[in-house]
Protein backbone atom coordinates (compact mmCIF):
# COMPACT_ATOMS: atom_id res chain seq x y z
CA UNK A 1 0.00 0.00 0.00
CA UNK A 2 1.58 3.15 -0.86
CA UNK A 3 3.92 1.36 -2.79
CA UNK A 4 4.26 2.44 -6.68
CA UNK A 5 3.44 -0.53 -8.60
CA UNK A 6 6.72 -0.81 -10.28
CA UNK A 7 8.59 -1.32 -6.95
CA UNK A 8 5.43 -4.24 -5.78
CA UNK A 9 6.17 -5.97 -8.84
CA UNK A 10 9.74 -6.06 -8.74
CA UNK A 11 9.46 -7.54 -5.07
CA UNK A 12 7.41 -10.29 -5.92
CA UNK A 13 9.44 -10.94 -9.16
CA UNK A 14 12.63 -11.12 -6.45
CA UNK A 15 10.57 -13.27 -4.36
CA UNK A 16 9.71 -16.03 -6.65
CA UNK A 17 13.28 -16.20 -7.74
CA UNK A 18 14.65 -16.31 -4.42
CA UNK A 19 15.69 -19.96 -3.83
CA UNK A 20 19.66 -19.12 -3.47
CA UNK A 21 21.74 -18.85 -0.54
CA UNK A 22 20.87 -16.25 1.45
CA UNK A 23 24.18 -15.83 3.26
CA UNK A 24 26.70 -14.51 0.65
CA UNK A 25 23.84 -12.52 -0.94
CA UNK A 26 22.35 -9.17 0.11
CA UNK A 27 18.41 -8.23 -1.15
CA UNK A 28 17.22 -11.62 -2.71
CA UNK A 29 13.87 -10.42 -2.28
CA UNK A 30 11.42 -10.13 0.75
CA UNK A 31 9.14 -12.94 1.67
CA UNK A 32 5.47 -12.21 1.75
CA UNK A 33 5.54 -12.09 5.55
CA UNK A 34 8.17 -9.78 5.53
CA UNK A 35 6.98 -7.36 3.22
CA UNK A 36 3.47 -7.50 5.77
CA UNK A 37 5.18 -5.89 9.16
CA UNK A 38 6.79 -2.80 10.22
CA UNK A 39 9.85 -3.48 11.60
CA UNK A 40 9.67 -1.13 14.48
CA UNK A 41 12.69 -2.13 16.82
CA UNK A 42 15.80 -4.09 16.55
CA UNK A 43 17.64 -4.35 20.31
CA UNK A 44 20.83 -6.36 19.82
CA UNK A 45 23.28 -7.16 22.44
CA UNK A 46 26.52 -7.85 20.93
CA UNK A 47 29.29 -9.98 23.29
CA UNK A 48 32.93 -9.66 21.00
CA UNK A 49 35.67 -11.29 22.27
CA UNK A 50 38.48 -10.24 19.94
CA UNK A 51 40.60 -12.98 21.93
CA UNK A 52 38.58 -15.51 20.91
CA UNK A 53 37.50 -14.03 17.58
CA UNK A 54 34.11 -14.64 18.45
CA UNK A 55 30.58 -13.27 18.98
CA UNK A 56 27.58 -13.69 21.35
CA UNK A 57 24.79 -11.86 20.11
CA UNK A 58 21.05 -11.37 21.70
CA UNK A 59 18.52 -10.00 19.58
CA UNK A 60 15.05 -8.85 20.31
CA UNK A 61 13.00 -8.01 16.72
CA UNK A 62 9.59 -6.07 17.18
CA UNK A 63 7.58 -6.28 14.07
CA UNK A 64 3.65 -4.81 14.02
CA UNK A 65 1.64 -6.48 11.11
CA UNK A 66 0.07 -5.11 8.66
CA UNK A 67 -2.37 -7.95 7.76
CA UNK A 68 -2.94 -10.73 9.76
CA UNK A 69 0.18 -13.14 9.92
CA UNK A 70 0.85 -16.72 11.08
CA UNK A 71 4.23 -17.47 9.52
CA UNK A 72 7.31 -15.10 9.36
CA UNK A 73 10.98 -15.40 8.33
CA UNK A 74 14.56 -14.01 8.76
CA UNK A 75 17.93 -14.33 7.13
CA UNK A 76 20.41 -15.75 9.47
CA UNK A 77 24.24 -16.80 9.04
CA UNK A 78 23.81 -20.45 9.57
CA UNK A 79 27.54 -20.42 11.22
CA UNK A 80 25.95 -19.21 14.49
CA UNK A 81 24.57 -21.68 17.05
CA UNK A 82 21.35 -20.56 18.32
CA UNK A 83 20.81 -21.00 21.84
CA UNK A 84 17.30 -19.65 21.76
CA UNK A 85 14.66 -18.79 20.06
CA UNK A 86 11.38 -17.28 21.01
CA UNK A 87 8.31 -15.41 19.73
CA UNK A 88 6.62 -13.62 22.45
CA UNK A 89 8.20 -15.80 25.32
CA UNK A 90 7.32 -18.83 23.60
CA UNK A 91 10.40 -21.10 22.41
CA UNK A 92 10.52 -22.96 19.18
CA UNK A 93 12.49 -26.38 18.92
CA UNK A 94 15.19 -26.18 16.67
CA UNK A 95 13.32 -28.81 14.28
CA UNK A 96 10.42 -25.86 14.35
CA UNK A 97 12.46 -22.71 12.81
CA UNK A 98 15.07 -24.71 10.41
CA UNK A 99 17.33 -21.88 8.95
CA UNK A 100 17.44 -23.15 4.72
CA UNK A 101 19.96 -21.38 2.95
CA UNK A 102 20.21 -18.71 5.42
CA UNK A 103 16.59 -17.83 5.61
CA UNK A 104 14.98 -19.01 8.79
CA UNK A 105 11.05 -19.82 8.22
CA UNK A 106 8.86 -20.03 10.95
CA UNK A 107 4.91 -20.40 12.07
CA UNK A 108 4.24 -17.95 14.35
CA UNK A 109 2.91 -19.47 18.09
CA UNK A 110 -0.31 -17.40 17.50
CA UNK A 111 -1.63 -15.91 14.88
CA UNK A 112 -1.12 -12.08 14.58
CA UNK A 113 -3.72 -9.81 14.27
CA UNK A 114 -3.24 -6.32 11.97
CA UNK A 115 -1.73 -3.69 13.69
CA UNK A 116 -0.15 -6.08 16.70
CA UNK A 117 3.26 -6.43 17.42
CA UNK A 118 4.91 -9.96 17.89
CA UNK A 119 8.71 -10.00 19.22
CA UNK A 120 10.98 -12.59 18.08
CA UNK A 121 14.41 -12.97 20.17
CA UNK A 122 16.91 -14.97 19.28
CA UNK A 123 20.60 -15.52 21.23
CA UNK A 124 23.20 -16.88 18.93
CA UNK A 125 27.16 -17.09 19.54
CA UNK A 126 29.60 -18.28 16.76
CA UNK A 127 32.86 -17.23 15.13
CA UNK A 128 31.07 -13.95 12.52
CA UNK A 129 32.84 -14.38 8.82
CA UNK A 130 36.12 -13.21 8.48
CA UNK A 131 36.44 -10.26 5.84
CA UNK A 132 38.83 -11.82 2.85
CA UNK A 133 39.13 -8.22 1.31
CA UNK A 134 37.43 -5.77 3.52
CA UNK A 135 35.21 -3.46 2.83
CA UNK A 136 34.94 -5.41 -0.90
CA UNK A 137 34.28 -8.25 0.80
CA UNK A 138 32.17 -8.51 3.25
CA UNK A 139 32.71 -9.48 7.44
CA UNK A 140 34.73 -9.01 9.98
CA UNK A 141 37.95 -7.33 10.46
CA UNK A 142 40.15 -8.82 13.61
CA UNK A 143 43.04 -6.16 13.49
CA UNK A 144 45.63 -4.96 16.09
CA UNK A 145 46.33 -1.39 17.11
CA UNK A 146 49.46 -0.11 16.02
CA UNK A 147 49.24 0.63 20.33
CA UNK A 148 48.55 -3.23 20.45
CA UNK A 149 45.09 -3.72 21.47
CA UNK A 150 42.32 -5.38 19.44
CA UNK A 151 41.09 -2.97 16.77
CA UNK A 152 37.88 -4.59 15.41
CA UNK A 153 35.55 -3.52 12.30
CA UNK A 154 32.74 -5.04 10.27
CA UNK A 155 31.41 -4.18 6.77
CA UNK A 156 28.71 -5.93 5.26
CA UNK A 157 27.19 -4.06 2.57
CA UNK A 158 27.33 -6.66 -0.38
CA UNK A 159 26.65 -9.86 1.55
CA UNK A 160 24.23 -8.14 4.07
CA UNK A 161 23.00 -7.70 8.12
CA UNK A 162 22.87 -11.50 8.23
CA UNK A 163 26.33 -11.86 8.81
CA UNK A 164 25.74 -9.95 11.98
CA UNK A 165 22.24 -10.08 13.48
CA UNK A 166 19.46 -12.07 12.50
CA UNK A 167 17.63 -9.54 10.08
CA UNK A 168 15.44 -8.79 6.85
CA UNK A 169 18.25 -9.04 4.46
CA UNK A 170 17.07 -6.54 2.17
CA UNK A 171 17.70 -2.51 1.25
CA UNK A 172 13.97 -2.26 2.58
CA UNK A 173 14.39 -4.47 5.98
CA UNK A 174 14.76 -0.87 7.57
CA UNK A 175 14.28 -1.38 11.20
CA UNK A 176 12.86 1.97 12.56
CA UNK A 177 14.78 2.21 15.71
CA UNK A 178 18.38 0.20 16.50
CA UNK A 179 19.70 0.27 19.85
CA UNK A 180 22.53 -1.54 20.38
CA UNK A 181 24.69 -2.90 23.43
CA UNK A 182 28.28 -3.76 22.72
CA UNK A 183 29.61 -5.34 24.85
CA UNK A 184 33.60 -5.41 25.08
CA UNK A 185 37.02 -5.82 26.99
CA UNK A 186 37.50 -3.16 29.44
CA UNK A 187 38.88 -0.11 28.21
CA UNK A 188 37.86 -0.28 24.57
CA UNK A 189 35.56 1.87 23.07
CA UNK A 190 32.66 0.38 20.82
CA UNK A 191 31.57 3.39 18.49
CA UNK A 192 28.13 3.18 16.85
CA UNK A 193 25.18 4.42 14.73
CA UNK A 194 22.76 6.72 16.55
CA UNK A 195 23.38 8.65 20.12
CA UNK A 196 25.46 6.94 22.87
CA UNK A 197 22.75 6.31 26.18
CA UNK A 198 25.70 5.22 28.44
CA UNK A 199 28.42 2.80 29.39
CA UNK A 200 28.36 0.25 32.07
CA UNK A 201 31.72 -0.75 33.13
CA UNK A 202 33.04 -3.81 34.75
CA UNK A 203 35.83 -4.99 35.81
CA UNK A 204 36.43 -7.15 32.64
CA UNK A 205 33.93 -5.78 30.38
CA UNK A 206 32.17 -1.86 29.47
CA UNK A 207 29.01 -2.02 27.55
CA UNK A 208 28.48 0.90 25.09
CA UNK A 209 24.72 1.34 24.70
CA UNK A 210 23.65 2.90 21.46
CA UNK A 211 19.68 3.97 19.52
CA UNK A 212 19.96 4.88 16.34
CA UNK A 213 17.31 6.27 14.25
CA UNK A 214 16.20 4.14 11.20
CA UNK A 215 19.57 3.03 10.05
CA UNK A 216 20.19 1.38 6.63
CA UNK A 217 20.47 -2.74 7.62
CA UNK A 218 24.30 -2.97 6.28
CA UNK A 219 25.23 0.46 8.16
CA UNK A 220 25.19 -1.79 11.78
CA UNK A 221 28.70 -2.15 12.10
CA UNK A 222 31.01 -3.04 14.59
CA UNK A 223 33.75 -0.39 15.37
CA UNK A 224 35.59 -1.43 18.84
CA UNK A 225 39.64 -0.09 19.46
CA UNK A 226 41.63 2.07 21.72
CA UNK A 227 39.32 5.07 20.40
CA UNK A 228 39.94 8.26 21.64
CA UNK A 229 36.68 10.79 21.00
CA UNK A 230 36.90 14.34 19.25
CA UNK A 231 33.50 15.98 20.30
CA UNK A 232 32.31 19.27 19.30
CA UNK A 233 29.03 20.97 17.78
CA UNK A 234 28.29 22.05 14.30
CA UNK A 235 25.93 24.67 13.71
CA UNK A 236 24.33 23.90 10.55
CA UNK A 237 22.82 26.92 7.94
CA UNK A 238 19.55 25.37 8.39
CA UNK A 239 19.90 26.58 12.44
CA UNK A 240 19.66 23.07 13.78
CA UNK A 241 22.67 22.16 15.66
CA UNK A 242 24.14 18.68 15.97
CA UNK A 243 26.92 17.18 17.75
CA UNK A 244 29.76 15.78 15.95
CA UNK A 245 31.99 13.26 16.94
CA UNK A 246 35.42 11.61 15.53
CA UNK A 247 36.23 8.29 17.56
CA UNK A 248 40.32 8.30 16.05
CA UNK A 249 42.94 5.52 17.21
CA UNK A 250 44.72 6.20 20.23
CA UNK A 251 48.41 7.79 19.27
CA UNK A 252 46.64 9.59 16.07
CA UNK A 253 45.58 12.88 17.89
CA UNK A 254 47.65 14.99 15.77
CA UNK A 255 46.45 13.54 12.40
CA UNK A 256 42.50 13.44 13.56
CA UNK A 257 42.29 17.09 14.56
CA UNK A 258 43.49 17.80 10.52
CA UNK A 259 40.75 15.73 9.47
CA UNK A 260 37.76 16.55 11.75
CA UNK A 261 38.63 20.31 10.90
CA UNK A 262 37.68 19.20 7.48
CA UNK A 263 34.35 18.22 8.13
CA UNK A 264 32.26 21.43 8.81
CA UNK A 265 33.28 22.69 5.62
CA UNK A 266 31.77 19.18 4.23
CA UNK A 267 28.92 19.36 6.00
CA UNK A 268 28.51 22.98 4.53
CA UNK A 269 28.75 21.51 1.37
CA UNK A 270 26.40 19.04 1.55
CA UNK A 271 23.61 21.41 2.90
CA UNK A 272 23.92 23.91 0.32
CA UNK A 273 24.16 21.62 -2.08
CA UNK A 274 21.98 18.95 -1.31
CA UNK A 275 20.01 19.87 1.78
CA UNK A 276 20.05 19.43 5.54
CA UNK A 277 21.86 16.54 6.63
CA UNK A 278 19.50 13.89 7.93
CA UNK A 279 20.65 12.88 11.29
CA UNK A 280 21.18 15.63 13.25
CA UNK A 281 19.32 14.23 15.67
CA UNK A 282 21.69 11.46 16.35
CA UNK A 283 24.81 12.91 15.86
CA UNK A 284 27.46 13.74 12.80
CA UNK A 285 29.68 10.47 13.10
CA UNK A 286 32.93 9.03 12.10
CA UNK A 287 35.26 6.15 12.83
CA UNK A 288 38.66 5.08 12.03
CA UNK A 289 38.62 1.01 10.96
CA UNK A 290 41.17 -1.32 9.33
CA UNK A 291 39.42 -1.02 6.36
CA UNK A 292 39.05 1.82 3.76
CA UNK A 293 35.63 2.83 4.44
CA UNK A 294 31.75 2.45 4.17
CA UNK A 295 28.78 4.69 4.69
CA UNK A 296 27.83 3.27 7.71
CA UNK A 297 24.83 5.68 9.00
CA UNK A 298 26.30 8.27 12.05
CA UNK A 299 29.58 6.49 12.66
CA UNK A 300 31.11 6.66 8.54
CA UNK A 301 33.97 4.21 8.22
CA UNK A 302 37.24 5.76 7.43
CA UNK A 303 40.18 4.47 7.08
CA UNK A 304 41.84 6.54 4.33
CA UNK A 305 45.07 6.94 7.05
CA UNK A 306 44.91 10.70 6.77
CA UNK A 307 46.76 10.61 2.99
CA UNK A 308 47.26 13.97 1.60
CA UNK A 309 46.31 14.46 -1.99
CA UNK A 310 46.54 17.02 -4.78
CA UNK A 311 43.56 18.02 -4.15
CA UNK A 312 43.79 18.74 -0.86
CA UNK A 313 41.01 17.30 1.29
CA UNK A 314 40.22 13.55 1.84
CA UNK A 315 38.11 11.82 -0.36
CA UNK A 316 37.19 8.56 1.42
CA UNK A 317 35.83 10.93 4.15
CA UNK A 318 33.62 13.58 1.79
CA UNK A 319 32.37 10.17 -0.20
CA UNK A 320 31.35 7.82 2.85
CA UNK A 321 29.75 11.26 4.06
CA UNK A 322 27.61 11.51 0.45
CA UNK A 323 26.24 8.78 1.42
CA UNK A 324 23.97 10.02 4.36
CA UNK A 325 22.46 11.50 1.81
CA UNK A 326 22.54 9.01 -1.13
CA UNK A 327 22.20 5.60 0.52
CA UNK A 328 21.18 6.73 4.11
CA UNK A 329 18.22 9.00 3.98
CA UNK A 330 17.45 8.03 0.11
CA UNK A 331 17.89 3.97 -0.18
CA UNK A 332 17.48 2.03 -2.98
CA UNK A 333 14.44 -0.10 -3.46
CA UNK A 334 16.63 -2.57 -5.00
CA UNK A 335 20.48 -3.27 -5.96
CA UNK A 336 19.27 -2.73 -9.24
CA UNK A 337 19.19 0.83 -8.30
CA UNK A 338 22.40 1.17 -6.73
CA UNK A 339 23.67 3.60 -9.26
CA UNK A 340 21.69 6.32 -7.00
CA UNK A 341 23.94 5.59 -4.25
CA UNK A 342 27.23 5.64 -5.73
CA UNK A 343 27.14 7.30 -9.08
CA UNK A 344 25.46 10.45 -6.87
CA UNK A 345 28.21 9.81 -4.07
CA UNK A 346 30.79 9.57 -6.46
CA UNK A 347 29.94 13.00 -8.50
CA UNK A 348 29.57 14.78 -5.03
CA UNK A 349 33.99 14.69 -4.97
CA UNK A 350 34.15 16.48 -8.17
CA UNK A 351 31.07 19.13 -7.00
CA UNK A 352 33.00 19.59 -3.94
CA UNK A 353 35.83 20.62 -5.58
CA UNK A 354 34.64 23.00 -7.83
CA UNK A 355 32.69 24.73 -4.95
CA UNK A 356 36.50 24.52 -2.50
CA UNK A 357 38.80 24.97 -5.21
CA UNK A 358 37.32 26.03 -8.72
CA UNK A 359 36.26 24.62 -12.24
CA UNK A 360 40.25 23.26 -13.00
CA UNK A 361 39.96 20.76 -10.17
CA UNK A 362 36.47 19.74 -10.74
CA UNK A 363 37.41 18.81 -14.73
CA UNK A 364 40.71 17.22 -13.65
CA UNK A 365 38.49 14.74 -10.94
CA UNK A 366 36.11 14.29 -14.09
CA UNK A 367 38.30 13.30 -16.30
CA UNK A 368 40.25 11.08 -13.74
CA UNK A 369 36.85 9.45 -13.60
CA UNK A 370 36.15 9.40 -17.76
CA UNK A 371 39.43 7.16 -17.53
CA UNK A 372 37.76 4.59 -15.51
CA UNK A 373 34.62 3.94 -17.23
CA UNK A 374 34.22 0.32 -18.24
CA UNK A 375 30.98 -0.19 -20.26
CA UNK A 376 30.83 -4.07 -19.87
CA UNK A 377 26.89 -4.01 -18.77
CA UNK A 378 23.96 -1.55 -18.69
CA UNK A 379 23.56 0.58 -15.32
CA UNK A 380 20.37 -1.11 -15.03
CA UNK A 381 19.10 -4.34 -15.55
CA UNK A 382 15.40 -3.15 -15.18
CA UNK A 383 14.74 -5.91 -12.54
CA UNK A 384 15.40 -7.10 -9.40
CA UNK A 385 19.33 -7.38 -9.12
CA UNK A 386 19.93 -8.70 -5.61
CA UNK A 387 24.05 -8.85 -4.55
CA UNK A 388 26.02 -11.86 -4.57
CA UNK A 389 24.05 -14.28 -6.88
CA UNK A 390 25.11 -16.02 -10.23
CA UNK A 391 22.57 -13.63 -12.04
CA UNK A 392 23.16 -10.77 -10.93
CA UNK A 393 27.06 -11.02 -11.57
CA UNK A 394 27.12 -12.47 -14.86
CA UNK A 395 25.53 -8.56 -15.75
CA UNK A 396 27.21 -6.57 -12.68
CA UNK A 397 28.03 -3.24 -14.32
CA UNK A 398 30.64 -3.08 -11.42
CA UNK A 399 32.08 0.42 -10.67
CA UNK A 400 30.78 1.69 -13.30
CA UNK A 401 27.52 3.06 -11.04
CA UNK A 402 30.19 4.83 -9.79
CA UNK A 403 31.87 6.71 -12.29
CA UNK A 404 29.55 6.29 -15.34
CA UNK A 405 27.06 7.04 -12.91
CA UNK A 406 28.86 10.56 -12.45
CA UNK A 407 29.48 11.16 -15.57
CA UNK A 408 26.06 11.02 -16.71
CA UNK A 409 25.09 13.29 -13.80
CA UNK A 410 27.64 15.68 -14.72
CA UNK A 411 25.82 15.54 -18.69
CA UNK A 412 22.57 15.75 -17.67
CA UNK A 413 23.62 18.95 -15.12
CA UNK A 414 25.10 20.74 -17.88
CA UNK A 415 21.88 19.98 -19.67
CA UNK A 416 19.37 21.51 -17.61
CA UNK A 417 21.18 23.74 -15.10
CA UNK A 418 22.62 24.24 -11.85
CA UNK A 419 19.37 25.16 -10.18
CA UNK A 420 17.16 22.51 -12.01
CA UNK A 421 20.31 19.61 -11.24
CA UNK A 422 19.69 20.70 -7.05
CA UNK A 423 15.95 20.26 -7.31
CA UNK A 424 16.21 16.86 -8.89
CA UNK A 425 18.67 15.57 -6.08
CA UNK A 426 16.23 17.14 -3.19
CA UNK A 427 13.27 15.44 -4.85
CA UNK A 428 14.98 12.22 -4.97
CA UNK A 429 17.07 12.83 -1.35
CA UNK A 430 14.19 14.31 0.56
CA UNK A 431 11.05 13.75 -2.09
CA UNK A 432 10.29 17.21 -2.02
CA UNK A 433 12.25 20.63 -2.98
CA UNK A 434 12.03 22.77 0.72
CA UNK A 435 13.37 19.87 3.04
CA UNK A 436 14.08 21.85 6.24
CA UNK A 437 15.52 19.93 9.26
CA UNK A 438 12.29 17.83 10.69
CA UNK A 439 9.75 17.81 7.62
CA UNK A 440 11.16 14.88 5.56
CA UNK A 441 11.81 11.35 6.58
CA UNK A 442 14.14 8.15 4.98
CA UNK A 443 12.80 7.13 2.01
CA UNK A 444 13.50 4.65 -0.36
CA UNK A 445 13.88 5.44 -4.32
CA UNK A 446 13.91 3.95 -7.70
CA UNK A 447 16.04 4.78 -10.70
CA UNK A 448 11.99 5.40 -11.88
CA UNK A 449 11.51 7.62 -9.27
CA UNK A 450 15.05 9.57 -9.95
CA UNK A 451 13.71 10.17 -13.59
CA UNK A 452 10.19 10.86 -12.64
CA UNK A 453 11.63 13.82 -10.90
CA UNK A 454 14.00 15.50 -13.72
CA UNK A 455 10.93 15.07 -15.74
CA UNK A 456 9.01 16.67 -13.87
CA UNK A 457 11.65 19.64 -12.68
CA UNK A 458 12.12 20.19 -16.20
CA UNK A 459 8.43 19.86 -17.74
CA UNK A 460 10.16 17.65 -20.26
CA UNK A 461 10.80 14.10 -21.21
CA UNK A 462 14.10 12.42 -19.97
CA UNK A 463 13.11 9.30 -21.03
CA UNK A 464 15.52 8.69 -24.25
CA UNK A 465 18.11 10.24 -21.95
CA UNK A 466 18.69 7.56 -19.32
CA UNK A 467 17.43 4.84 -21.66
CA UNK A 468 20.54 5.50 -23.45
CA UNK A 469 22.85 5.86 -20.46
CA UNK A 470 21.65 3.69 -17.80
CA UNK A 471 20.03 0.42 -20.24
CA UNK A 472 22.79 0.20 -22.87
CA UNK A 473 26.34 -0.45 -21.84
CA UNK A 474 27.68 1.46 -24.96
CA UNK A 475 28.12 4.83 -24.89
CA UNK A 476 26.71 6.60 -27.38
CA UNK A 477 29.14 7.32 -30.38
CA UNK A 478 29.37 10.98 -32.03
CA UNK A 479 29.89 10.41 -36.14
CA UNK A 480 31.24 13.53 -37.50
CA UNK A 481 31.44 14.15 -41.01
CA UNK A 482 33.50 17.13 -42.34
CA UNK A 483 32.41 18.13 -46.13
CA UNK A 484 32.65 21.53 -48.39
CA UNK A 485 31.55 24.48 -46.11
CA UNK A 486 29.71 22.24 -43.65
CA UNK A 487 30.34 19.84 -40.26
CA UNK A 488 27.77 17.35 -39.77
CA UNK A 489 27.03 15.92 -36.75
CA UNK A 490 25.37 12.67 -36.05
CA UNK A 491 24.41 10.49 -32.45
CA UNK A 492 24.58 7.13 -33.00
CA UNK A 493 23.20 4.22 -30.39
CA UNK A 494 22.88 0.89 -29.54
CA UNK A 495 19.55 -0.80 -30.84
CA UNK A 496 19.21 2.76 -32.93
CA UNK A 497 17.41 4.39 -29.77
CA UNK A 498 16.63 7.84 -29.71
CA UNK A 499 19.19 10.40 -28.42
CA UNK A 500 18.51 14.15 -29.51
CA UNK A 501 21.21 15.53 -26.83
CA UNK A 502 22.37 19.13 -27.60
CA UNK A 503 26.22 19.63 -27.84
CA UNK A 504 28.58 22.19 -28.02
CA UNK A 505 31.00 22.82 -31.34
CA UNK A 506 33.84 25.50 -31.33
CA UNK A 507 34.48 26.84 -35.02
CA UNK A 508 37.01 28.99 -35.32
CA UNK A 509 36.50 31.76 -33.07
CA UNK A 510 32.82 30.73 -32.22
CA UNK A 511 30.89 28.38 -29.94
CA UNK A 512 27.69 27.09 -30.59
CA UNK A 513 25.21 24.70 -29.67
CA UNK A 514 23.33 22.65 -31.57
CA UNK A 515 20.17 21.15 -31.09
CA UNK A 516 20.43 17.76 -32.47
CA UNK A 517 17.08 17.40 -33.32
CA UNK A 518 16.19 13.87 -34.22
CA UNK A 519 19.82 13.07 -33.03
CA UNK A 520 21.41 15.13 -36.26
CA UNK A 521 23.11 18.78 -36.28
CA UNK A 522 25.06 20.94 -38.76
CA UNK A 523 26.95 23.75 -38.63
CA UNK A 524 28.77 25.70 -41.33
CA UNK A 525 32.38 25.77 -41.68
CA UNK A 526 34.88 27.84 -43.71
CA UNK A 527 38.12 26.12 -45.54
CA UNK A 528 40.76 26.08 -43.41
CA UNK A 529 38.54 26.86 -40.10
CA UNK A 530 39.44 24.21 -37.49
CA UNK A 531 36.92 23.16 -34.87
CA UNK A 532 36.26 20.94 -31.43
CA UNK A 533 33.48 19.28 -30.64
CA UNK A 534 32.48 19.48 -27.34
CA UNK A 535 34.89 22.05 -26.50
CA UNK A 536 33.97 22.02 -22.44
CA UNK A 537 33.73 18.25 -22.12
CA UNK A 538 30.05 18.74 -21.08
CA UNK A 539 28.80 15.24 -22.92
CA UNK A 540 29.47 11.43 -22.03
CA UNK A 541 30.28 9.57 -24.93
CA UNK A 542 32.46 7.52 -26.53
CA UNK A 543 36.13 8.39 -26.78
CA UNK A 544 38.24 6.23 -29.41
CA UNK A 545 41.64 7.66 -27.48
CA UNK A 546 40.48 6.68 -24.26
CA UNK A 547 39.37 3.16 -25.36
CA UNK A 548 43.36 2.90 -27.41
CA UNK A 549 44.74 3.90 -24.26
CA UNK A 550 42.74 1.58 -21.96
CA UNK A 551 43.46 -1.12 -24.50
CA UNK A 552 47.24 -0.54 -24.78
CA UNK A 553 47.86 0.06 -21.27
CA UNK A 554 45.71 -3.48 -20.41
CA UNK A 555 48.24 -4.91 -22.78
CA UNK A 556 51.45 -3.45 -21.49
CA UNK A 557 49.84 -4.49 -17.84
CA UNK A 558 49.86 -8.31 -19.23
CA UNK A 559 53.39 -8.41 -20.77
CA UNK A 560 54.97 -6.87 -17.50
CA UNK A 561 52.94 -10.04 -15.61
CA UNK A 562 53.46 -12.48 -18.08
CA UNK A 563 57.82 -11.11 -18.03
CA UNK A 564 57.27 -11.27 -13.81
CA UNK A 565 55.76 -14.89 -14.13
CA UNK A 566 58.82 -15.65 -16.05
CA UNK A 567 61.48 -15.05 -13.56
CA UNK A 568 59.78 -16.65 -10.74
ZN1 LIG B 1 30.31 4.65 -2.05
Amino acid sequence: MGMPLLLVSLIFMSAAAAAADHTMTSGLGMSPEQQAVVFEQAELGFVVDPAAKSLNGDAVLTFRAKSPLSRFALEFDPRYAISAFDVDGVALAAKDRPNNEGRIEFALPKAVATGATFKVHVSYNGKPLVAKRAPWDGGIVWATAPTGEPWVATAVEGEGCDLLWPCIDHPMGKPQRVIQHVTVPAGLTAASNGRLLGVDKNDKTWTWNWSARQPDTYAIALNIGPYELLHNDYRSRYGNVMPMDFYYLRGNRAKAEGLYAELPTMLDFFEEAIGPYPWSDDKVGVVETPHLGMEHQTINAYGNDYKKDINGYDWLMQHEFAHEWFGNQMTNADFDDFWLHEGFAMYMQPLYLEWLRGRMYYDAEMLRQRGLIAGKHPMVAGHSRPNGTPESDAIDPGTDVYYKGAWILHTLRHQIGDRAFRETMRLLVYGRLDPKPGNFKPRYATTRDYVDAVNKVTGRDWNWFFDVYLRSAVMPRLDVQRSVGKLKLRWITDGDRPFPLPVEVRVGERKLRLAMTGGHGEVAIAAGQSYTIDPDNLVLRDAPEITAWKADAATRAKAAADKNKGKQ
